[in-house]
């Protein structure tokens, strides 16, 4: 479903993402995974063209899609999440999933009131994840957890084919993990394609179907958990450092 060919984003004389080639296959969740600093946001950045690639070419079921721009891409059904959530302070959850969602692209951050059937779709999304009671708090009296599954809502008001989620995890307690971890599969249950980068590696071990492993720009392995677990490149360059970490 979605190809990234020889993806390069260089800053200067640094290659964030130096050439990176991988696949996401339609229906499947693959996880992005590498030490800090290997270009994993970079190579999201550049998919959902927040920034503009240096080089490469990225597709989505057969299209070319690496000169679009983002608002394009998401009606394309490619849509993401951020890893510092973007709510806005001085408005409802509601009204926060709608307006992210316009921002995302689907009728422009200009587009006039909120429409009820907008109101309608962002309430079934707040209910299929759980979250109604929250519905109408002021974004500034969520706390961080609550504020990931407000992203988690906006992302889906865009009706995507394929989610990239940067970090879903990061930062939350073990009880809305698993929470999050059952939205995910839930979504991937009913067809929903996830490419997700995330540093838990229970999680990622747990949920994915397949792993690339980046390190410095580049993709070092890929394939099933098995696969990327067994693999001494892998190991040496980022695994064994933080399986051994979990295990402690
Ligand atoms: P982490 O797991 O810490 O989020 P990452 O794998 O997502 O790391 P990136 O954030 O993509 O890595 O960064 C890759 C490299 O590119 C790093 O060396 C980073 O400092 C550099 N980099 C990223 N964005 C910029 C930028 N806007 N300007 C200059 N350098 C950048």
């Amino acid at each position: 479903m979605l190809e990234v060919k020889n993806l390069c984003k260089y800053y200067g004389g640094i290659k964030a993402v130096d050439g990176a080639t991988f696949e996401v296959e339609k229906g499947s969740i693959t996880a992005l995974i590498g030490p800090n600093g290997a270009g994993k946001t970079t190579a999201f950045n550049c998919i959902s063209r927040t920034v503009t690639p240096t080089s490469g070419e990225v597709w989505l079921d057969g299209e070319r899609i690496d000169h679009l721009r983002p608002h394009k891409i998401t009606g394309k059904g490619l849509t993401r999440t951020f890893q510092i959530s973007r709510s806005l302070a001085d408005m409802t959850v509601v009204e926060n999933v709608i307006v992210q969602s316009k921002v995302n692209g689907i009728r422009g951050l200009f587009s006039p009131a909120i429409t009820a059937e907008e109101k309608d779709k962002a309430m079934a999304i707040l209910d299929f994840l759980g979250i109604t009671r929250i519905a109408y708090e002021d974004g500034y009296n969520l706390s961080y957890g609550q504020k990931k599954l407000m992203d988690f809502a906006a992302l889906l008001m865009s009706d995507p084919k394929i989610i990239l989620l940067d970090e879903p995890a990061g930062g939350v307690n073990p009880s809305l993990m698993e929470e999050i971890v059952g939205h995910i599969q839930a979504l991937n249950e009913k067809g929903m394609t996830v490419l997700i980068v995330e540093h838990n590696m229970d999680l990622i071990m747990r949920l994915s179907h397949k792993i690339v492993v980046m390190g410095q720009g580049k993709v070092i392995c890929a394939g099933t958990p098995e696969i990327v677990r067994n693999d001494p490149a892998v190991l040496d360059a980022y695994l064994g450092g933080v399986l051994e970490a979990e295990a402690a």
